[in-house]
């Protein structure tokens, strides 16, 4: 696998693979990779000739110095991953080589993601969409793959990037992939390295709540009735404090008062538990 650390062999060898007529697979992360990370990989490798994977931690999109400051880094381990994984190129650039303008200067540049943005991450993280557009746009001209890939995990994300890839004509095929569960149902996630022994234990009650919301849904209980039952579960359970928890449509991101075919719901939930901020969602179609 080449790795590149400098955007203009990056180029060069995107160059190279367009010259010889090969199509490109992108896979942006943020690495300290799992086998969600690792499904995307292979999803790219099964569709494209050559398979690029970026890890950069983006600090424009962090608006909690902590979480930046923590968010674990595990470089050689990921590269032997991705190696095995059969990924062609890794792409792991410094903040100097992204942001040669200085952070401060790059939060300037602003998006309006409209509705889809203003709740749920939006509203409880004030400035992450823009740091994630920043941050995507760039990743999207210096590789310029024809397909880009991205978990349905980070649903809000997922729908904002197809959203502004087709607002801003990049011409990219924006493709979700399902969430990577652990047996225990927990969704796999780099912020789960940061949970203590007794924490990764009860963290499967995220899943085990959104699942039981889902089944309730199934058989037609009302949205206000399954999502009461589904706050006095956390409000019964000291060791996490909820952020938020909604049944939203998949469209716009707003709460779905009553279900009216054919709208597409998912159930959003984002908790924290000790000191790492969990998210996950179950979309129901
Ligand atoms: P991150 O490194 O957390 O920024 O994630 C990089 C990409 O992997 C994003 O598109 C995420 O949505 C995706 N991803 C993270 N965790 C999972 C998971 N458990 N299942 C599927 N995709 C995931």
């Amino acid at each position: 696998m080449d790795v590149f650390n400098k955007v203009s062999t990056l180029k060069d060898f995107v160059n190279n693979c367009r010259f010889s007529k090969k199509s490109v697979g992108f896979v942006p992360t943020m690495g300290a990779l799992h086998h969600g990370h690792i499904t995307l990989i292979k999803k790219s490798i099964q569709e494209n000739d050559i398979t690029i994977c970026s890890i950069f931690v983006n600090p424009t999109q962090f608006n909690n110095a902590i979480d930046l400051k923590h968010y674990p880094v595990q470089h050689e381990q990921d590269k032997k991953m991705l190696e095995e994984a059969g990924c062609s190129a890794l792409f792991l650039p410094s903040v100097e080589e992204m942001y040669p303008l200085g952070i401060e200067q790059s939060q300037m540049t602003g998006f309006n993601f409209g509705i889809i943005e203003k709740q749920l991450e939006g509203a409880f993280r004030p400035g992450h969409f823009n740091g994630v557009g920043i941050v995507v746009s760039k990743l999207f001209h210096m590789v310029n793959p024809d397909k880009a890939y991205f978990g349905l995990k980070d649903l809000q994300q997922f729908l904002i990037i197809r959203k502004m890839t087709a607002d801003l004509s990049f011409g990219i095929d924006v493709i979700g992939v399902p969430t990577v569960r652990e047996n225990d149902g927990l969704a796999m996630s780099s912020r789960n390295l940061r949970l203590t022994e007794d924490e990764r234990k009860v963290a499967p009650f995220i899943y085990e709540v959104i699942s039981t919301m889902k089944e309730k849904i199934d058989h037609n209980q009302a949205p206000k009735e399954v999502l009461d039952w589904g706050i006095a579960k956390f409000q019964n359970n000291t060791k996490f404090h909820l952020e938020y928890l909604e049944i939203v449509d998949t469209t716009t991101l707003t709460k779905v008062e009553d279900y009216k075919k054919p709208l597409s719901y998912a159930i959003v939930i984002a908790a924290h538990l000790g000191k790492v901020r969990l998210i996950d969602n179950l979309l129901i179609e």
